[in-house]
C-alpha cells in the first residue's frame, strides 16, 4: 500500500543500496511512509554487486535491510530505472521528499596512451562481473598470461588482486558468477603486481584485508622497491597499522611460492603498449613524494621501466554520474550539498531534495559509514518537514504512469521470490546463492511470486 502514515509525509528514495536502506530505516522510524526506487529487479547495491563473493559474512548486513523492508510503509519499487522509466521531477511530484541515494556507478579513467587495448579494464566492471552483474555478465577477461597488473592500492585492488590469486575452490561455494567462476579455473595468472603511486603510509586498504591475502595458502605477498617504512609523525592509528605490517613483509620473492603479489608502491603507470589489439605490456614511471598543499604527492622521476601482462585492472576508485533533473558537481563526481540538502547552482537548498551515500560524499568509507551519512541526511529532512510542499500527485498515479510504459515493477515479494529461487539454485550446486545474471530471468523468478 502507498500513502502516508505517522506523520502523514511521504518520501521517496532513490538507489537501495546500503545508503539508500539506511535512510529507509531511519525514515521509516520516523513515521513516514518510504518508496525505494531501484532499477534492478534485485535490491542492495554494492553489497550484492560490489562486495566480494569471498566476504559473505560482510554481505550478511542484509539481514538489516530485510528487518527495514519489514516496517510498516516501505515498499520496494524495483526495476523502475528514474531518468528512464520516471523522470525525476514526476517523483518528486509524488512525495514531500526525495532522497538521493544512487552511488557511483562509473569507474575512474588513468587518461594514459593504450588505456582502451583489449586487456585493460576499470575494477570496478570487472567486480560486478565476478559478483553477476548484468550489465557485466558477458564480459570477458583473458586470463591467460601469467602477470596480472592491478593499478591503486585501494579495498578494492586488494579485493580484484585476491580473487585472482586465491583458488577457486574457495570460491566455489560463494555467489561467484559461474561465468567468472569458470574463468577463474582456467586462469593462468600466478603474479598479481598492485602499483601504488604514494608510499606505505599513503596505502588505502587495510591492513587486515592485506593480512587475510598474506593468509591466504600458497599465496606470498611481497614489498618492492626503495620504500620508506618510517610511521610519519601524527599518523593515523590506521596508517600506522598498514606501514608496521607492510615492514614485516618479504622483499623479494621466493623461487616456491605458486601464486604471488607483487606490491609496489611510488609507482605510476604512464602507458600500455599493444602487441595487435590486446595489451602486452605497462609501463611505469617512478615517483618520488612531494609535498604540496600539506599532502604527500608523487611526482615522476623519469625512471620508467616494463612488465609483461596481459590484463590492466585499474582500480582507483568509482565516479558518480549525473542524474537528469538534480544538480551535479562535475568536478567532484557528487550531488552539491549541505549536510545531505541538495544545493541548486546558487548554493540554495532545492526544496525537498535530499541526497546520502557516495553520491553525496565521494565513493569512500565502509558499508557503515553510510549510516551516520544517512542519519545526517534525514536529520535535515526532518527538520524541514513541516514546510515542505505537500505532493501534487500521489504515487498510486505513478503506477499507473509506469504500467502504461510497460514497466514491471517487482517489490519485495517479488525480490523474496527471486531470493528464494537463487539460494535453492545455489543449494543444489553447493553454494550460498546462484544469482541470476539476466534481468529477464529475474522477472520471470519474480512472476512466480
Ligand atoms: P580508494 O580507497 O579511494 O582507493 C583508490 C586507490 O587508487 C588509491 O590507492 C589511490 O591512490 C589510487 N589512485 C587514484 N587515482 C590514481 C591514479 N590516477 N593513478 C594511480 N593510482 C590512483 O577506492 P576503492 O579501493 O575503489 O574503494 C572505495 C571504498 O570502498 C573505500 O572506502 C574502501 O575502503 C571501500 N571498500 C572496502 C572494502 C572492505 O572493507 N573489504 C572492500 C572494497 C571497498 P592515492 O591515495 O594516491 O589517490
Amino acid at each position: 500500500m502507498s500513502g502516508t502514515s505517522g506523520t502523514g509525509r511521504r518520501a521517496a528514495i532513490i538507489g537501495s543500496g546500503p545508503a539508500g536502506f539506511y535512510a529507509a530505516d531511519c525514515l521509516l522510524k520516523a513515521g513516514l511512509t518510504v518508496d525505494l526506487y531501484e532499477r534492478l529487479p534485485a535490491p542492495f547495491g554494492l553489497v550484492r554487486y560490489g562486495v566480494a563473493p569471498d566476504h559473505q559474512t560482510i554481505k550478511r548486513v542484509t539481514a538489516a535491510f530485510e528487518r527495514t523492508a519489514k516496517l510498516p510503509g516501505f515498499r520496494l519499487r524495483g526495476h523502475v530505472e528514474v531518468g528512464r522509466d520516471l523522470a525525476l521531477e514526476e517523483i518528486r511530484r509524488a512525495y514531500h521528499a526525495v532522497v538521493l541515494a544512487y552511488g557511483a556507478s562509473s569507474d575512474r579513467r588513468l587518461g594514459v596512451p593504450g588505456e582502451d587495448l583489449r586487456g585493460s579494464h576499470a575494477a570496478t566492471a570487472f567486480v560486478a562481473w565476478y559478483n553477476g552483474h548484468p550489465e557485466h555478465a558477458d564480459d570477458r577477461y583473458d586470463l591467460d598470461s601469467e602477470r596480472a597488473v592491478v593499478v591503486g592500492v585501494g579495498n578494492v585492488a586488494l579485493d580484484v588482486a585476491r580473487v585472482l590469486v586465491r583458488p577457486p575452490i574457495e570460491l566455489a561455494g560463494t555467489d561467484i558468477a559461474e561465468s567468472a567462476l569458470a574463468a577463474l579455473r582456467q586462469s593462468r595468472i600466478r603474479e598479481v603486481v598492485l602499483l601504488g603511486r604514494r608510499g606505505p603510509s599513503e596505502a588505502a586498504f587495510d591492513q587486515g584485508e592485506l593480512a587475510d591475502i598474506v593468509a591466504l595458502p600458497g599465496v606470498e605477498v611481497v614489498v618492492e622497491g626503495d620504500v620508506n617504512f618510517e610511521v610519519p609523525d601524527g599518523a593515523e592509528p590506521a596508517v600506522r597499522k598498514n606501514v608496521e605490517y607492510l615492514a614485516t613483509l618479504p622483499r623479494v620473492p621466493s623461487a616456491t611460492a605458486e601464486r604471488r603479489i607483487r606490491l609496489r608502491f611510488l609507482a605510476s603507470p604512464v602507458e600500455l603498449l599493444a602487441a595487435g589489439e590486446r595489451v602486452r605490456a605497462l609501463v611505469y614511471e617512478e615517483n618520488e613524494l612531494v609535498q604540496s598543499q600539506g599532502r604527500s604527492v608523487a611526482r615522476g622521476t623519469g625512471r620508467k621501466h616494463e612488465l609483461a601482462t596481459g590484463l590492466v585492472v585499474r582500480s582507483i576508485g568509482y565516479q558518480g554520474l549525473p542524474l537528469p533533473g538534480a544538480p551535479f558537481d562535475v568536478k567532484r563526481g557528487i550531488v552539491p550539498n549541505l549536510l545531505g540538502r541538495v544545493l541548486a547552482p546558487d548554493a540554495t537548498p532545492v526544496p525537498g531534495l535530499y541526497v546520502t551515500g557516495w553520491i553525496r560524499r565521494g565513493p569512500t568509507g565502509l558499508i557503515g559509514t553510510n549510516k551516520a551519512c544517512a542519519k545526517e541526511t534525514v536529520d535535515q529532512l526532518l527538520a524541514d518537514l513541516e514546510l515542505l510542499p505537500a505532493p501534487t500527485h500521489d504515487p498510486a498515479a505513478l503506477d499507473a504512469v509506469l504500467a502504461e510504459r510497460g514497466v514491471n515493477v517487482i517489490d519485495y515479494v517479488g525480490w523474496h521470490t527471486i531470493d528464494s529461487a537463487e539460494t535453492a539454485r545455489g543449494q543444489a550446486q553447493g553454494k550460498v546463492r546462484d544469482k541470476f545474471t539476466r534481468v529477464e530471468d529475474m522477472l520471470a523468478a519474480a512472476a512466480k511470486a
